[in-house]
């Protein structure tokens, strides 16, 4: 028993070990990544349902770099937020979107809105609204072509000061977005007083559908709940016509998900955009 107890105890020193070092060595990665701006932006379509009309962009972050395997967002955004260099990739991320944004707009190409995802840490530390506000300045992109998404979990987390929050961006000419709607339990009565104009189904909700009788009742409910309040609804992950069908159906305003396209780099973005209508 005894040999037996040392064993399991050298192998769980052992994974700890490992895990601290593997972890270490992404914290490394990521903060020579930041110094070197070496993330990029890559752009997933956002479509409306009844004419299939691009509407929007949202940007998604990456790093691909030369010789290392690259990895996604669900792998460092969490060590980031730990680290509190979250504040770092967001200032960029809103800096490159805009830049983006405003160099399509003088090549004459329309993208609708370009939306971007804040964390919620990015809530708590006070400048965010500040950097926003600098970002546009500096770039030149008409505030209502920029959306921000907020994960419905992170706005419920931060209570009172996610609304005062959002009414200082929403102050800027930004639109706003609940994201993974329906995993944050929030309340009609705080919806109501968010200044959002978009809630976005969260993909565990579109994944099953039209079959699953639950789901699909669920999402009623939320595109129903959409336009009692005036606000535009968008599904997440839709990677089949079929569900694509079903939301049109019930009046779901919009969708994204690889049944349209995966997230790709902006060169390739650059090709879903329309001309820009004359002003
Ligand atoms: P999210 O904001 O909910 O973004 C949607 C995620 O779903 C993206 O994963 C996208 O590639 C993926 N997706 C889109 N359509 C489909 C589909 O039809 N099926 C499936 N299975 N997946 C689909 P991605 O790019 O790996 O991003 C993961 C998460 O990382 C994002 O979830 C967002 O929370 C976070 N993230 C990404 N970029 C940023 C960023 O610039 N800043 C911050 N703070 N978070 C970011
Ligand atoms: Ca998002
Ligand atoms: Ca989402
Ligand atoms: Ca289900």
């Amino acid at each position: 028993a005894k040999r037996a107890g040392r064993g399991v105890y050298r192998f769980y020193t052992e994974s700890l070990t490992t895990a601290a070092q593997s972890r270490l060595a992404l914290d490394t990665r990521l903060r020579r990544a930041l110094e070197n701006k070496e993330f990029v932006l890559w752009y997933q379509p956002l479509y409306r349902l009844a004419d299939r009309c691009l509407i929007g962009l949202e940007a998604l972050v990456r790093l691909n770099q030369p010789g290392l395997p690259p990895i996604g967002p669900a792998e460092f955004i969490p060590l980031l937020e730990e680290t509190g260099q979250i504040t770092t990739l967001g200032a960029w991320v809103t800096q490159e979107a805009c830049r983006q944004g405003r160099a399509w707009l003088d090549e004459g190409l329309d993208f609708g809105r370009i939306a971007i995802n804040l964390s919620p840490q990015e809530i708590r530390r006070g400048q965010t609204d500040e950097r926003v506000r600098e970002a546009l300045e500096r770039s030149g992109l008409p505030a209502e072509r920029l959306e921000l998404e907020l994960t419905e979990s992170g706005l419920m987390e931060q209570g009172e000061r996610a609304e005062a929050f959002l009414h200082r961006l929403r102050a800027l000419g930004v639109r706003l977005a609940i994201d993974d709607f329906g995993t944050g339990y929030s309340s009609l009565a705080y919806l109501k007083r968010f200044p959002v104009s978009k809630l976005k189904i969260d993909r565990s909700f579109v994944r099953d559908l039209p079959a699953d009788a639950n789901d699909a009742q669920l999402v009623q409910t939320m595109v129903s709940m959409g336009r009692n309040l005036g606000i535009s609804v968008l599904a997440e992950g839709v990677e089949t016509e079929a569900q694509f069908d079903y939301l049109r159906s019930l009046g779901c305003d919009a969708a994204q998900g690889y049944f349209f396209s995966p997230p790709r780099p902006a060169d390739e973005a650059r090709h879903w955009l329309r001309p820009l209508a004359a002003a």
